[in-house]
């Protein structure tokens, strides 16, 4: 099989409420997506999706997507979508780093791979290891009420994982932590996700008020090293998230024992190809994974619930997905979300059906 032609189509996805993000620093309205088909000569098709979480959440954004596709569209056609090692080889050949930019290819190629074989991702990725994946009910900063309001309404709707963005304010943040912990039930899951915002000594100062409580702590700090320090004074179980750009910053994370789990995000880390390795190496050393994307709509999020459900349950906590947040459906066929859980069929590939009247027209086609 050869592939013949790659189409890009820019979809912007706005959010149904605008979403700050930690320390009230960031705020998102829309997220710009980048969905690619690619072709073959035996007239299979592939879908793939790119969309950072806007610009500032990492060194990504969506022009640069687009741009980097024009790099690599020339290293691909003609070769066989369904060799997806030789794929990702090929495109680390062409493009060395930039790994978001390749997630929405790779992603393309698995989905062919998928249908060529007449079965679902998730077989290829390992396996179904349960009948559905938990998803977290994404909590935006706000005051400790309001933030309380969202974790009720969440778990209103099912929800049993939360993920609450905090950080900044010490004060402030002490207050929301010590809010939401008298409130959580005996059977959820709570993460306070500081998004980068603290310096170690506030880390050290927030965590070291929490007595009895379980939650997780997410990116309390910018770098590997900063997290580190705070991994060596406090007690909690530590998820990194942003500092997951790769295969390499996970050995580090675990070598130095800085992190308990990770966000293990399918388009930050360069596509399914390379989030399974990463998986792969999570189950084999006891660390923890929330699977996910980066931004998506249905295309990318689904792709991300495959690889989730083929991983053993006692590796994963919960997966964030970017669609609840907008109402923009880019596709049919994809995950459902219902009761704070996905589900999938069994369709092959990713199962997805593309809305091309919500694609429009390709920005940029290459044959
Ligand atoms: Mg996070």
């Amino acid at each position: 099989m050869k592939i013949t032609r790659i189409a890009v189509y820019q979809v912007d996805l706005p959010l149904d409420k605008p979403y700050w993000l930690s320390g009230g620093r960031l705020k998102f309205e829309k997220l710009d997506s980048t969905i690619v088909s690619i072709e073959t000569d035996q007239g299979i098709t592939g879908w793939g999706e790119g969309c950072p979480w806007g610009v500032t959440y990492l060194p990504a954004f969506a022009g640069g997507i687009r741009a980097g596709i024009a790099e690599l569209a020339p290293a691909l056609l003609g070769q066989d979508p369904c060799h997806l090692d030789q794929i990702n080889h090929s495109m680390d050949t062409a493009l060395p780093g930039h790994l978001y930019i390749k997630s929405a290819l790779d992603i393309a190629c698995w989905d062919i791979l998928g249908k060529a074989a007449n079965l679902p991702l998730y077989t290829l990725l390992g396996g179904r290891y349960s009948s559905h994946v938990v998803l977290q009910n994404s909590v935006s900063t706000g005051t400790p009420d309001e933030m309380l309001a969202i974790v009720r309404s969440g778990r209103a709707k099912g929800y049993t994982v939360h993920t609450v963005k905090i950080g900044a304010d010490v004060g402030l943040d002490i207050e929301r932590i010590h809010t939401l912990l008298a409130d959580l039930q005996p059977h959820e899951s709570i993460t306070f996700d500081v998004n980068r915002a603290w310096l170690p000594d506030q880390a050290i100062m927030v965590m070291n008020t929490i007595n009895n409580a379980r939650p997780y702590f997410e990116q309390p700090c910018e770098t590997l090293e900063e997290c580190r320090t705070v991994r060596q004074f406090t007690r909690q179980p530590i998820i990194l998230d942003e500092c997951i750009q790769s295969f390499e910053s996970l050995l580090l994370a675990q070598r130095t024992q800085t992190a308990q789990g990770i966000g293990l995000k399918i388009g930050r880390v360069g596509g399914l190809t390379k989030a399974k390795r990463m998986r792969d190496f999570c189950v084999s050393t006891g660390m923890r994974m929330n699977i996910e994307e980066t931004g998506a709509s249905q295309i990318g999020d689904t792709a991300a619930i495959h690889l989730a459900i083929a991983t053993p349950e006692t590796h994963r906590h919960a997966s964030w997905d970017c669609s609840a947040l907008h109402s923009v459906v880019t596709a049919d066929g994809g995950y459902i979300r219902e009761d704070g859980k996905a589900t999938l069929s069994d369709k092959p590939g990713l199962g997805i059906e593309p809305r091309l009247e919500i694609l429009g027209q390709a920005v940029a086609v290459y044959s």
